[in-house]
């Protein structure tokens, strides 16, 4: 017989799990979350930039304002319960690589939603092969670890998280719409686990596209106050330290630090900056990007009362906190979710 009874389980403790668990909890649902706290998951490494204007073309990102003031609400809210400021704003320069950006720069500029965005400079110190530089402003930061981190706490803390695998085998439904697993019982049960969701039998079917990502943990040998972006990016940290990143890798997905991706990096960074750095660390996640670019977010048909919140992508920290509001609805309130979002599940 079940020894705990949950109205929620979830699976996966991520930036989704994460941001659920809270928002579930604040609701007044008693939630159990299970994680195994692999070392490659995409929060564990994400630099958790959040930023406007991405791609070659300059182009603003889909729907950035619905979702950036649902995720300042969030974070806010997150930062005033966990004492800690987890969403900031960071000074972003963008390096245009070429004549062809130099064009798109200028076409954007002459377009609504976009001047008040981006600002061209005249000068910077920085490198950029001539062809100029501009200010973007909206750009912010998450610290997604620290998200981690202090939401696991909080949760050890009211004894909701344990740290282990989820066996699928041993989840079981019951006759009164709920379901069991091992020693504890719960009416709902909802699926986080970024890219490892392909292990999950009701799931392992989602058209997910996976990209490794290498960032590089670097020691400036100068201050450096803005975040550069030339496609790759440095994001100034704390204690003259920064990120170097990010590749994207589609077909080698394995957990090895790959030397090829390094190089890339450093190369890219020389011939774009003139920043002096020494490579301090070398990590790798996997994105769980999709190949229709848009979440997984809603309830399964193969199962009742199970959930699934997946797919973020490569701009998680942007996209969690309104595809969470969305499922928390669905969940409480049982207001559907957009139907592309539920289609594959
Ligand atoms: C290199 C890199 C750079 C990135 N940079 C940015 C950025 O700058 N800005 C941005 O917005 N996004 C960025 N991202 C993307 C962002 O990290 C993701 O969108 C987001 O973190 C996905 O969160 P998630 O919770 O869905 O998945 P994950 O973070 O992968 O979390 C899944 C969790 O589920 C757990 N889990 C899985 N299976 C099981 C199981 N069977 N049992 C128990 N637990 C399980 C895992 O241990 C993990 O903790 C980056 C990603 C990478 C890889």
């Amino acid at each position: 017989m079940p020894s705990q009874k949950f109205e929620t389980l979830i699976v996966g403790q991520g930036l989704a799990g994460s941001l659920l668990a809270f928002r579930l909890i604040r609701a007044g649902q008693n939630v159990l979350v299970i994680d195994n706290d692999l070392h490659r998951s995409a929060t564990r490494v994400a630099a958790g930039i959040i930023n406007p204007i991405t791609g070659h073309r300059w182009n603003l990102t889909d729907r950035f304002f619905d979702y950036l003031p649902v995720a300042k609400t969030v974070y806010t809210e997150l930062g005033e319960a966990l004492a800690y400021d987890f969403m900031q704003p960071t000074e972003q320069i963008r390096l245009v690589k070429n004549a062809g950006q130099a064009d798109y720069m200028q076409r954007r500029l002459r377009e609504s939603g976009y001047a008040s965005i981006i600002t061209p400079l005249e000068t910077q110190q920085i490198q950029n092969q001539g062809f100029g530089c501009a200010n973007i402003s909206q750009t912010y930061r998450v610290d997604a670890q620290q998200l981690l981190k202090r939401i696991q706490q909080w949760l050890l803390a009211q004894d909701s998280l344990i740290k282990e695998p989820f066996d699928y085998d041993s989840l079981a439904a019951t006759n009164q719409a709920g379901f069991t697993y091992k020693t504890y019982a719960f009416n709902s049960i909802v699926f986080c686990e970024g890219i490892q969701a392909q292990a999950n039998p009701w799931l392992s079917t989602l058209p997910f596209k996976p990209a490794k990502g290498s960032i590089l943990d670097i020691q400036l040998h100068a201050p450096l106050k803005p975040m550069l972006n030339w496609g790759q990016w440095i994001l100034p940290t704390d204690g003259g330290y920064a990120k170097l990143g990010s590749t994207y890798e589609w077909n080698e997905l394995s957990d090895i630090v790959l030397e090829r991706s390094q190089q890339q990096l450093i190369d890219n960074a020389k011939k774009f900056t003139n920043i002096e750095f020494s490579v301090v660390n070398h990590r790798v996640g996997i994105r769980p990007s999709t190949r229709q670019r848009s979440p997984f977010v809603g309830e399964l048909s193969s199962l009742n009362n199970a959930f699934c919140l997946n797919g973020l992508g490569s701009k998680g920290c942007l996209l969690a906190p309104y595809y969470v509001e969305q499922l928390a609805q669905l969940m409480i309130r049982k207001k559907p979710v957009a139907t592309e979002l539920s289609q594959w599940l």
